[in-house]
Formats: structure tokens, sequence, C-alpha cells
């Protein structure tokens, strides 16, 4: 079949990759004039590092990747730490794949080199969809002027996705009263006890902070959430380093020796949206951000955009019509995906809860809240998901 795809980020070329491996004809059309990603890292989880592991992208991945010995959580103001799981080969023997941290543009990287091996052309850049018209037998994408038509269309256009738009309207999305900021810092710019390949989550009263190394323990990536009043929802607004410091006021000197070394730290409003009901419509379908955008709290974004184009690929080898295909692939994917965006909003509440403020109170909560247990029931189900295999 004649696959389009409006997108080449994480989830348009996972998608494109897939279905090139399964022999389709694919076309992705990005309206950026260069591939570029934004500065940041990004965690990728057993569920989704089995499907890029599937298709064919582990030497390449293993060569710029950062796979953590573990993750910990910390208090804000005391820095008194837990251990919240082991990774490694912990996280392989248990659910069979890595957890590993990467650099968003070289996680892009790999993908572009392992679509253009094996379609050179397949990547078209500088070319926005404007809309696009489905008759029942084909569907045909407006490209400005332009119009090429297909069997299928992908809309991976992120999070202001314009096909989500014409699919099912605007959904309204809701201000979660958090704002994150994000920053990268050189790893010889920071004390040494903080040059651990360990995976940090800070939790305080309404705030929490992620940190871990990227691409071999060059980078240290860090992400800071906030509850407080700002509402743009982009990924390349830049703020101040001492606009962020005032955020987390009080909170503890490494976490200020983290931000007093942002190269420049970016700052975004974290919205919210009720998940959808189907992501296909006929001859149409979303992928990633574009179905399902998320809060970051579970760093599940890009697995799930991951997992849907494996999902989405193994449905067009099942069915032998474009709908059907979509039909099933959106069958497949709408509650798990509705689940953990759920998840997602729920954590917030537990990173940022106020039983944090006080170190005695604190202590009784952590152990309770991030028991071996509980972490279990809470992870198990999302890394466990297996996108090669699960039925379509
Ligand atoms: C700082 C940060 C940290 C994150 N950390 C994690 C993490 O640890 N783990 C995790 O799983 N997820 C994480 N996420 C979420 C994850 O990065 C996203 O969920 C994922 O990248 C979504 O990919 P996508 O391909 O769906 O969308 P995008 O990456 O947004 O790609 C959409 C593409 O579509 C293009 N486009 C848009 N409109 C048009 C048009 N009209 N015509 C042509 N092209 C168009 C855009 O230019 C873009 O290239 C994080 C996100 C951020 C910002």
């Amino acid at each position: 079949m004649r696959i389009l795809i409006v997108g080449a980020g994480i989830g348009g070329l996972t998608a494109a990759l897939a279905l090139l491996r399964e022999g389709h004809e694919v076309e992705v059309y990005e309206q950026a004039p260069r591939l570029a990603e934004l500065g940041a890292g990004v965690q990728i989880s057993a569920n989704g590092a089995r499907v890029l592991f599937s298709l064919g992208l582990e030497a390449a991945i293993r060569k710029v990747w950062c796979e953590p010995a573990g993750k910990e959580i910390r208090l804000w103001n005391t820095g008194e730490t837990w251990k919240l799981f082991d990774l490694g080969s912990q996280s392989v023997a248990r659910y069979g794949a890595p957890y590993f941290m990467i650099h968003r543009a070289d996680l892009h990287g790999v993908l572009i080199d392992a679509v253009r091996a094996l379609r050179p052309d397949a990547i078209r850049l500088g070319v926005r969809c404007t809309g696009f018209d489905d008759d029942g037998s084909t569907v045909t994408l407006r490209l400005g002027d332009e119009r090429v038509t297909g069997d299928a269309l992908i809309g991976a256009d992120g999070v202001h996705s314009g096909i989500r738009n014409i699919l099912v309207g605007d959904d309204k999305p809701v201000f979660t009263g958090c704002m994150a900021w994000r920053g990268l810092v050189p790893i010889d710019k920071l004390p040494a006890h903080l040059r651990r390949n360990v995976g940090v989550n800070w939790v305080g009263p309404g705030g929490h902070v992620i940190n871990y190394l990227l691409r071999r323990g060059e980078i240290f990536n860090f992400v800071g959430i906030v509850e407080r009043d700002w509402r743009v929802e982009s990924w390349t607004e830049r703020g101040t380093r001492d606009e962020c410091a005032a955020d987390f006021a009080g909170w503890h000197g490494d976490i200020h020796a983290i931000i007093r070394n942002i190269a420049e730290p970016y700052k975004w409003a974290l919205l919210g949206r009720e998940p959808l009901a189907r992501f296909s419509f006929g001859r149409a379908t979303l992928l990633g951000d574009a179905a399902h955008p998320t809060l970051p709290m579970l760093a599940q974004g890009a697995n799930m955009a991951i997992e849907d184009g494996m999902v989405l690929a193994r449905c067009f080898t099942s069915y032998g019509d474009a709908e059907t295909a979509l039909s099933q692939y959106s069958a497949a994917r709408v509650d798990r995906t509705a689940k953990l965006v759920r998840g997602a909003t729920e954590m917030a509440k537990r990173f940022h809860n106020p039983a944090l403020r006080e170190a005695a109170g604190a202590k009784a909560y952590v152990d309770a809240q991030w028991s071996e247990q509980t972490v279990k029931q809470r992870y198990d189900w999302i890394f466990e998901y297996d996108a090669t295999r699960v039925a379509v």
C-alpha cells in the first residue's frame, strides 16, 4: 500500500520504518526545512526499547545511549535518597529489554538513517500539510498547491496536530497548573557527586525535578516541573537561569548547582487533554502526540508513539484493506494510551504532594508511595507491553 505520513518526529519516523520493513511504499512530509530535534533527553523504557531493537536499531542506539544503573527518589530540601528501582541488567532480566536515556536528536538521527537506508527519498522536507480529502477509496493530501494520493494517511504531526483538528475538532486543552523547565548541562560543569549514571526524581511540595545522563555520560539532562501559572505550550520558548532558580527557591543545593550551569533553559506549559475514543476515521488516523498528548510524568509520550508505529505496521500486514487496518490499529491502541495519559496526570499529585513539605512526613509518604510492591503495580504493565506481539 501507499501510506502518507505527516510529521517526521519520533512517532512518524518509527511508523515509517516499521511500514517500510513490512514492504509498503511510504512517504513522510515534514514542514521543517531541515531535520532537527529539541535539545533534550528522552527516557525509553523496555516497552519502547523492545520495538526499536526489533526494528534493527540496537547497535546504532548503543553507540549514543546512556543505560542507567537505576532510579532514585530524592527529597526536595534535604536531598534524602531512596532507591526507586534497579535498571541496567535488571530491566533486561525482568522485562526482556533495557531502559535507556538518549538525546532526542540522537534517537531522531538513528531513525532518519534507518528510514533513508530503506528508501533514500522517503522523507520530504519543507512541505506543510494544509488538509486532505478522503473519497472512500483513496486519500489525497494537500501540501499547499501540490496534491499527493495514497491508500492511507497517518497524522503524526504532534501536539498541535492539524490533522487531529480536521478529524475530531479543536478539543480545548486545559492548563494543568504546571509548567516545565528543561535544559542540558555539559557534565564537566557539575560537581563530581552529581555525575552518577542514575536517573533521579526529586519530589517536593508543588514541584519535581527529573535528571539523568545522556550521550554516554557527556551531558546532564534537567527537567523541572513547578505549579505556576504560565500558559505557552511551546517546546522552543526560552527562559532564564534566574527565573528557573526562583521557581526552585528553597530546594537543595544540588538543584541549584544544576540550574546555574544550564546552557539555555527552555520552558513549556503543561496542558491536559481528554483521551480520544478512537484515532481512525476512514482512511486517516492519528499517531503519537497527535493521538494522545500526555503530561511527561510517566515518561511515556515517545514510548507510546514508538509502540503506535509498530502496531500500525502490523495491522497493515494483517489486514488487506486500509480502512480495516486503521480501525484495528485504533482499537488496539485506544485503551492502553488512555490509561497512560490518565496515569501521567495522577503522577503529578504524587510527585508534588503537600505531605513532602516536612522531612518526617515526607519519609512516611515516600516509603508508602514508592514501596517495591507499589512501584511494581504502577510500572510493570507499562514495561511488559510488547507491541511486536500484542493482538491486532
Ligand atoms: C522536554 C521533553 C521531554 C520528554 N521526555 C520524554 C521521556 O522521557 N519519555 C517519553 O516517552 N516521552 C517524553 N517526552 C514526550 C515525547 O518527546 C513526545 O511524546 C514525542 O516526541 C512525540 O513525538 P511525535 O512524533 O508524536 O510528535 P513530534 O515530535 O511533535 O513531531 C511532529 C512533527 O510533525 C511536524 N508537523 C506538524 N504539523 C505539520 C504539518 N502541517 N505539515 C507537515 N509537518 C508537520 C512537526 O514539525 C514535527 O516534526 C518528552 C517531551 C519533551 C518536550
